[in-house]
């Protein structure tokens, strides 16, 4: 496994880390076995979040085994300073451990809540004094928009900076990684995969860790991906042409309107499931995977044709989807 150094946090972490979210879908014994085959393949980062429901859970439980040999990050959206203290006590009690290596600002997506994190009595302050005391050892900040975190760079006082960054996702991204060179901020890539729009992970993991990124974390929940996933870092070799070009080709298929599942619609009102409808979605157009994709939909508990036109899930999407009508397009092509 290759190892690159995160910013000035001086930690060494590997190319691929582990992305939390995931081990939700899977029991406890499952993600033991999960985190253990990771950690025996020389993946030592591993990301969660207070929001993933019991992924802290889960990961903590075997990780505090190991607790000298991994990273942890976790990330919190509280963002007053009493309530980002409390939620600091709650991921090291979920955790079972005694200190957090990197505690982030969880997608810090606008001036305002970038206003309020930075404030006196922002969530800023207590993580500086969380670190002061040893509970966590570093800051990072996760998030969607790109002139948000370079702003929140800017300052200094951010550590790690984390955000989506693939073969689809390019825009702005060149800014980040020249400003968090400059401040020497680690660079944490999260959906390398595009929220499961993309497929080759070879490729995809290889072309982003052509960048200077210090860690892609895909989320992982079979032996299966991490041992996919390991074997790119092991020898994170350039692409050839003809790799590169095979992946410009399910780029250009995918365009630029597509769902990248990061769940900030959520919830629905009506308790449609908007991301996993856009993904049955994407195997019907993209992969050809017309009669799984069918069966998949089928099986969901509320479909998409449920939905109330509200508009509260496309005010919520970071990238402007118009979700009501791929609501519509999806049910057309998956109800019948
Ligand atoms: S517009 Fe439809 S899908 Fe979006 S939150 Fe409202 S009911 Fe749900
Ligand atoms: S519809 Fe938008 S907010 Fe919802 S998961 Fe997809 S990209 Fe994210």
């Amino acid at each position: 496994m290759e190892y690159r150094r995160l910013g000035k946090t001086e930690l060494k972490v590997s190319v691929i880390g582990f992305g939390g979210i995931p081990v939700q879908r899977i029991d406890a014994a499952s993600a033991e076995k999960v985190v253990n085959r990771a950690i025996e393949l020389g993946i030592n980062f591993f990301d969660t979040a207070r929001g993933y429901t019991d992924s802290e859970e889960k990961l903590g439980a075997v990780l505090k085994k190991h607790r000298d040999k991994v990273i942890i990050a976790t990330k919190s959206m509280a963002r007053d300073k009493k309530g980002m203290a409390e939620e600091i006590d709650k991921s090291l009690m979920t955790m079972g451990m005694d200190y957090i290596d990197l505690y982030q600002l969880h997608n810090v997506k606008d001036k305002g809540t970038l206003e309020q994190v930075l404030g006196a009595d922002g969530a800023l302050a207590a993580l500086k004094e969380a670190k002061e005391k040893g509970k966590i050892r570093h800051i990072g900040v996760t998030g969607h928009i790109k002139a948000i975190l370079l702003e929140i760079l800017k300052t200094g006082e951010i550590e790690t900076v984390q955000f989506p960054f693939n073969p689809v996702e390019i825009d702005g991204a060149q800014d980040v990684f020249e400003l968090a060179q400059k401040m020497d901020a680690g660079v944490i890539v999260m959906k390398p995969m595009a929220g499961g729009a993309l497929t080759n992970a070879n490729l995809t993991l290889r072309y982003i860790l052509e960048h200077p990124v210090s860690v892609a974390i895909p989320g992982m929940d079979s032996l299966e991906q991490v041992e996919e996933n390991a074997t790119v870092g092991n020898e994170p070799r350039a692409l050839t042409d003809q790799e590169r070009e095979e992946l410009a080709r399910s780029v250009e298929k995918l365009g630029t309107s597509f769902c990248r599942r990061c769940e900030y619609c959520l919830p629905c009102q009506q308790g449609i499931d908007i991301p996993s409808v856009f993904l049955f979605d994407g195997y019907y157009t993209r992969y050809d995977l017309k009669d799984w994709a069918k069966g998949r939909y089928q099986a969901m508990e509320v479909k998409a044709d449920s939905c109330l036109e509200c508009g509260e899930c496309e005010e919520r999407c970071p990238y402007n989807l118009p979700i009501r009508e791929m609501l519509k397009e999806a049910a057309e092509r998956l109800g019948k």
